[in-house]
C-alpha cells in the first residue's frame, strides 16, 4: 500500500456538500444525499437517519432513509444510461474511471478525514490504506478494461467460435462499513469498467465517503445514471436492490447471515451473485518462524482497524516450542496499545464502528470468560474524557485457554479480540486451522519452504499468506470458501462476473 501523496494535512471537506441545517441539538449537521441520474437528491420518503461519529457518540450527519421508490428511480436512470455507456469505447470509459482515480488521489486527505470521522478508524490508516486503495481500485479496473479480451475456439476447417463478453445491464453493489470507500470502489470499478450501470448501497453506518465519491464522479464527467448511490437501511434500500427484477446481478460484501438472506431473495430470480462474507481467520505460527517479523505482523493482522477487517487473523495458533515466549511478547506489545482520537495523526487504535457493535464485541469477551477463557490483556471498554467521552473504544484483547469447539473460537467477533491456541505438530495445526465454518484467509509463519507449500495447499481458505499479511495484488482472485462466500473478486475474475459470455459459432 502506498501512503497519501499529499504532504500537508488539509481538513477541508470535499465539494459538493449537502445543505446544512440545525438539528434539535443546535449543532450544524450535514445532510448526505442520494445520487440518482447524476443529481444529488433526498429520499422519496423525506425521512432521514442519524449518522453517528463513533469516536464521540454524536450525530454529525443525516442520511436519506431510502426505499423501493428511490431504487426504482435509480433503475430508470440506469436504464436510460445503459446503451450509451455500454457502447462507449472501452478507452473512453477507462479515461473517466482514471479521472475519478486522480480525483481520489487529489482529495486523499479530505477523504481520509471523512472516513475516520465516519468509521472511527485512525486518520493515518485511512490515509495510508483505505483511500489510496480506493484510488487503486478505480485506476486498476479503469486500465484493465483496455487490456481485456475474450476467447476464440477454432474447429479446424468447420467453424470458428468466439466469445463475446457483454455487460450484464444494471447491477447492484452492496458494501459494508469496515472499509467503506475501499470496498465500495472494489465493486463498482469493475462493474462500470465492463460497461454496466450500477445501483450501489454503502452501509448506513458509514455513508459519507460514498456520498463524497458521488461528487467526484460528477466532477470527472461520469454520465448521469451510470452510477447511482442509494443510502439507507439494509432491510429497505438494500432489500429493494436485491429484489428488483431489472437488476441482473448482486455483488455483496458483508456478514454471512445477510449473505444467506440475500441469496434466498436473489437466487429464485436467477441473478448472478457474488458473496464476500465473514471470516474467522487462523494465523499458524511455527517454531521455526522469523520471530520478530511474525510478532510484529501478528499484532498488525490481529488489531488493524480494531480487528474490523474481514482478513484479520482472530485465531492465533502457535507451536509449543515458542508458545510461551511468543504469547508473552505478544501480550506485552498489545498491552501497550492505546486507543485514542482517530483524528489525531499519531493514533494507531481508534474507536469501533458503533455502540451496537461495541456491545456485541464486549458480549463476546464476557462469553469467552464464561467458556473458561483467560483474558491475558484488555477485555474492557475504554472511557475517555472530554470530546471522546461518548465514544466506543475497546482495549485490544487477547484470550487464551479456549479450544476449537467453543463459540469464542467458532463465531466471528469482528473486533479487537483474538485467541491463542497451542499446537504441537503440523497436522494438529492444520486440523485446528480448518476447524471453522469459515474459510476466507489464513496466514502461515515458517522458514521451512516445503512446509509452507504443504500447509498452504491444505488450508480451507480462499487466500493463504505465507510470511506476510494483507499483501494484495489486485490481479489475484479474492474470496472465500465455506461460509465465507461464493465467487471471486479481483482481476479478470471481477470482469468475468460483471459480464455475460455469449458464444458465437460461425461456420466456414
Ligand atoms: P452486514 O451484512 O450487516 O451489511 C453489509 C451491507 O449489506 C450493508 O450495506 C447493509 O446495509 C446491507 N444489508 C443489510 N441487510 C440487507 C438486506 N436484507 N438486503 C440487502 N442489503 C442488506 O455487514 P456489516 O456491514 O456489519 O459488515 C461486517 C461483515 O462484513 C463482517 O461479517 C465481515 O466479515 C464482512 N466482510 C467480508 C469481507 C470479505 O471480503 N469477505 C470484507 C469486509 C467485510 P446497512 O448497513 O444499512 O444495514
Amino acid at each position: 500500500m502506498h501512503s497519501c501523496p499529499c504532504a500537508k494535512w488539509n481538513f477541508a471537506l470535499l465539494p459538493p456538500t449537502g445543505p446544512k441545517f440545525r438539528a434539535l441539538t443546535g449543532k450544524a449537521v450535514e445532510k448526505i444525499l442520494n445520487y440518482i441520474g447524476g443529481a444529488l437528491v433526498p429520499a422519496a420518503s423525506g425521512q432521514w437517519l442519524d449518522n453517528v461519529n463513533p469516536a464521540t457518540g454524536n450525530v454529525y450527519s443525516l442520511i436519506p432513509d431510502s426505499d423501493q421508490r428511490d431504487v426504482q428511480q435509480a433503475v430508470e436512470a440506469a436504464e436510460g444510461a445503459f446503451l450509451a455507456w455500454s457502447t462507449l469505447p472501452a478507452a473512453e470509459r477507462s479515461a473517466i474511471l482514471v479521472r475519478i482515480a486522480d480525483l481520489i488521489r487529489d482529495r486523499c486527505q479530505a477523504l481520509a478525514r471523512a472516513e475516520s470521522i465516519d468509521n472511527g478508524k485512525p486518520v493515518s490508516l485511512a490515509a495510508e490504506v483505505d483511500i489510496p486503495r480506493a484510488e487503486s481500485n478505480m485506476r486498476f479496473f479503469g486500465t484493465s478494461i483496455v487490456h481485456w479480451s475474450s476467447e476464440s475456439h477454432a474447429m479446424e476447417d468447420r467453424a470458428l467460435n468466439y466469445t463475446l463478453r457483454k455487460p450484464l445491464g444494471i447491477v447492484g453493489c452492496i458494501s459494508p462499513w469496515n472499509l467503506p470507500l475501499y470496498l465500495f470502489t472494489w465493486k463498482i470499478a469493475p462493474a462500470l469498467a465492463a460497461g454496466n450501470c450500477v445501483i450501489a448501497k454503502p452501509s448506513e453506518i458509514t455513508p459519507m465517503t460514498a456520498y463524497l465519491f458521488s461528487g467526484l464522479c460528477r466532477e470527472a464527467g461520469l454520465p448521469p445514471g451510470v452510477l447511482n448511490v442509494i443510502h439507507g437501511r439494509g432491510g429497505t434500500a438494500g432489500e429493494a436492490i436485491v429484489g428488483h427484477t431489472r437488476i441482473k446481478a448482486i455483488s455483496f460484501t458483508g456478514g454471512t447471515q445477510t449473505g444467506r438472506h440475500i441469496a434466498s431473495v436473489a437466487a429464485p430470480k436467477f441473478k448472478k451473485l457474488s458473496l464476500e462474507l465473514g471470516g474467522k481467520n487462523p494465523a499458524l505460527i511455527f517454531d521455526d518462524c522469523d520471530f520478530e517479523a511474525t510478532l510484529a505482523n501478528t499484532v498488525r493482522s490481529s488489531f488493524s482497524n480494531k480487528g474490523q477487517i474481514c482478513l484479520c487473523g482472530s485465531r492465533i495458533l502457535v507451536q509449543k516450542g515458542i508458545a510461551e515466549r511468543f504469547t508473552e511478547a505478544f501480550v506485552e506489545k498489545v498491552g501497550r496499545m492505546k486507543t485514542g482520537d482517530p483524528l489525531d495523526p499519531q493514533t494507531k487504535s481508534g474507536a469501533v464502528v458503533s455502540e451496537a457493535h461495541m456491545n456485541k464485541v464486549l458480549s463476546y469477551i464476557a462469553l469467552a470468560k464464561q467458556e473458561g477463557g483467560k483474558v491475558l490483556c484488555g477485555g474492557y471498554q475504554v472511557h475517555h474524557e472530554g470530546a471522546l467521552a461518548g465514544g466506543y473504544f475497546i482495549q485490544p484483547t487477547v484470550i487464551s485457554g479456549l479450544g476449537p469447539d467453543c463459540r469464542t473460537n467458532r463465531e466471528e467477533i469482528f473486533g479487537p479480540v483474538v485467541t491463542i491456541q497451542v499446537f504441537e505438530t503440523e497436522e494438529e495445526a492444520i486440523q485446528l486451522a480448518n476447524a471453522s465454518e469459515y474459510g476466507l484467509a489464513s496466514t502461515v509463519w515458517t522458514r521451512d519452504l516445503s512446509r509452507a507449500h504443504r500447509v498452504a495447499a491444505r488450508m480451507e481458505s480462499g487466500i493463504v499468506w505465507v510470511n506476510c499479511w494483507l499483501l494484495r495484488d489486485l490481479r489475484t482472485p479474492f474470496g472465500g470458501v465455506k461460509n465465507s462466500g461464493v465467487g471471486r473478486e479481483g482481476g479478470w475474475e471481477a470482469l468475468r462476473f460483471f459480464t455475460e459470455p455469449q458464444n458465437v459459432c460461425v461456420a466456414f
